[in-house]
This record gives structure tokens, C-alpha cells and sequence, in this order.
């Protein structure tokens, strides 16, 4: 099974800690930060239409509580936040491309970035 054919077995809410587990179907487990997966939120009403880049967008107070992820299709999931921000579908590759966990991203610079690549 190559990295592309991946998708989530299970998500893992941990508010009290600032994170949310995804389990792949690999076996990989991704600890994203709230703040890390909400600032790169691949929506339009975040990154507009039809820039190249994607930015990173710091947000605050409510909008890093997450209610809910939900599956869409076969290819993405869609993050539910208590500010009411629901317009975000995250790719299933786009996704496990910027697990922050020290396997993937050894020089631990994927936290700090603020522009990607599209
Ligand atoms: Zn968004
Ligand atoms: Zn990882």
C-alpha cells in the first residue's frame, strides 16, 4: 500500500489536551495540535479562491474547539468547529502530508511553516 492509498480508521478528539489523534489505515497514528490543523483549514472563506499557496491562519478562542469530524466521500473529512466554521474539507493526502509527528517530519519544521505549496 503506497502513502497515497491511506485514509483514517479513527479520530481521536482530545480537547483537554489540545490535540486530535488520527489513526491511519496504516497504522500511523497523527497527533495534530487544534491550532495546527485549523490554521492550515483548506477552505475557501480561509485561503480564497485561487491563490496557489496555502496560508496559514491564526485563529483563536473558539474557533480551535472542535465538535466534530466527519468522513466526506472517500477522500476527505470535514472539521467542525464551535465558531461555527464547518466549510473546511481536508484531503485524506493533503492531510497525512502534514502529519507534524517526529516520524514524518523529523527536522520538526512543519510547525513552524506558514505557507505551503498548494
Ligand atoms: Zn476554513
Ligand atoms: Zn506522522
Amino acid at each position: 500500500m503506497s502513502s497515497d492509498d491511506v485514509f483514517p480508521t479513527e479520530v481521536q478528539l482530545k480537547q483537554d489536551e489540545g490535540l486530535v489523534y488520527i489513526t491511519w489505515s496504516d497504522d500511523h497514528v497523527s497527533p495534530y495540535p487544534l491550532a495546527y490543523i485549523r490554521g492550515w483549514c483548506p477552505c475557501a472563506r480561509c485561503q480564497g479562491h485561487f491563490t496557489a499557496e496555502l496560508k496559514f491562519q491564526e485563529v483563536s478562542g473558539r474557533a480551535l474547539v472542535m465538535e466534530n469530524a466527519e468522513p466526506v466521500g472517500n477522500y476527505g473529512m470535514k472539521l467542525f468547529w464551535a465558531d461555527g466554521h464547518d466549510t473546511g474539507i481536508y484531503d485524506f493526502d493533503e492531510l497525512r502530508s502534514i502529519c507534524p509527528c517526529e516520524a514524518c517530519d523529523p527536522e520538526q519544521v512543519r510547525m513552524t511553516e506558514r505557507v505551503r505549496p498548494r
